[in-house]
């Protein structure tokens, strides 16, 4: 478990979490067994929650991975949602589209194939929802695309921002991830001092941040 919470906490937290549907718990084992890093099932809940309440029909996701999230997502959408997801690796993309088949949301949920630092300059769309869940050393290149195309009113969510705890204490950073930890600091103070968005992290799974951009941005 990560060092962002005291395990104690985490635990009690996932044992009150509700069951997941049949097709993510076995997305939720294949993840396990073949170390694909999936958001914690208390994250979901979160991003449940948060989708109720904000109703985007527009999402983007950087990160697709074996396509657990968008589909997680995907349960808390109404009416005429689609998902725009973006993904590199060519395994995980054959994995997350054959899920995406299975539950019959393949023309909802939308692959953008290649690194998302060179597929962000040719979306147009604007979005009401852009989660980013991809390399946390390119937060911030993320963040300046994401910000263009998210609608005023809308609500960027990230996740891993605390990474495993050492964002927050030198103590806990360990040499070969120093960049990245920087670059995680960077992005979370840029957030945090936006003008025309405010921001929240929460210490929840490994660190998920809330940056709503506000409606009246001139
Ligand atoms: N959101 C997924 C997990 C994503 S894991 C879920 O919770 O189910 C992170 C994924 O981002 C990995 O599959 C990795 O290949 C992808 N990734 C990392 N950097 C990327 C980039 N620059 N462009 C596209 N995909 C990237
Ligand atoms: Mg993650």
């Amino acid at each position: 478990m990560s060092s962002v919470n005291e395990d104690y906490i985490t635990s009690y937290i996932r044992d009150i979490t509700p069951e997941r549907t049949e097709q993510l718990k076995i997305l939720e084992d294949y993840a396990r067994e073949n170390n694909v890093p999936i958001i914690e099932p208390e994250v979901g809940q979160l991003i449940k929650v948060l989708l109720k309440l904000h109703k985007p029909r527009e999402i983007l996701e950087v990160g697709t991975a074996i396509g657990y999230s968008a589909l997680l997502m995907a349960e808390s959408l109404e009416g005429d949602w689609s998902i725009t997801t973006m993904e590199r690796n060519p395994q995980m993309i054959a994995r997350a589209r054959e899920n995406f088949m299975e539950s019959g949301l393949e023309d909802r949920i939308r692959i953008i194939e290649g690194d998302a630092r060179e597929t962000f300059p040719h979306l147009t769309k604007e979005y009401d929802f852009i989660f980013l869940d991809a390399a946390k050393g390119q937060y911030m290149e993320f963040l300046g695309y994401a910000k263009n195309l998210l609608r005023p009113g809308g609500l960027i969510v990230s996740d891993n921002v605390l990474y495993k705890g050492m964002v927050a204490s030198d103590d806990l950073v360990v040499r070969r991830k120093r960049t990245i930890v920087n670059r995680l600091r960077e992005f979370l103070e840029y957030i945090n001092n936006m003008q025309g968005y405010t921001s929240s992290v929460l210490p929840l799974g490994d660190g998920v941040a809330l940056t709503y951009k506000e409606e009246n941005l001139i």
